[in-house]
């Protein structure tokens, strides 16, 4: 089934310079972009983005360190989309990622690490909804 999920380029893999690289990877996976931007969030908007976690003892910094610099957003496309983009990530801590995920070769750390996948098809929505109106979808 043909699917979409939200990836983002985080800012630290972004102020690195590994935009390029990481969308490399991304081609190669055979994924489809269908929609793509650079986005320097605010705090409120880095908030609203992670409003499941706001409970959660790493909200601030997480909203912090999500507004610190220029992101890429994009939404991939292909069959089985968000579960194939979430295992070309890796674990969400690098320490726990396979090898050849992109979290094990470019995080720094399990809240700096390089991208962010939608994890369900509901989220995945309003993920995609978040950052693209429709008619950049069509
Ligand atoms: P993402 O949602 O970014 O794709 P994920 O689904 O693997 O990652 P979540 O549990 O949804 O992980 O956490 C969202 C983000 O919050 C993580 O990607 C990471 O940047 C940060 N984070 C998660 N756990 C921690 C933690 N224990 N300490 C600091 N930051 C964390
Ligand atoms: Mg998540």
């Amino acid at each position: 089934m043909t699917e979409r999920t939200l990836a983002i380029i985080k800012p630290d893999a972004v102020a690195r310079r590994l935009t390029g690289t990481i969308i490399q990877r991304i081609e190669e996976a055979q994924f489809q972009i269908r929609a793509m931007r650079r986005v320097e969030l605010t705090r409120k908007q880095a908030e609203g983005f992670y409003a499941v976690h706001r409970e959660r003892p790493f909200f601030a910094s997480l909203t912090s360190f999500m507004s610190s610099g220029p992101a890429i957003v994009m939404v991939l496309e292909s069959a089985d989309a968000i579960k194939k983009w979430r295992m070309l990530m890796g674990a969400t801590d690098p320490a726990k990622a396979d090898a050849g995920t992109l979290r094990k070769e470019f995080a720094e750390s399990i809240e700096r690490n390089a991208t962010h996948g939608s994890d369900a098809p509901d989220t995945a929505a309003y993920e995609i909804g978040y950052f693209f109106p429709g008619i950049d979808l069509v």
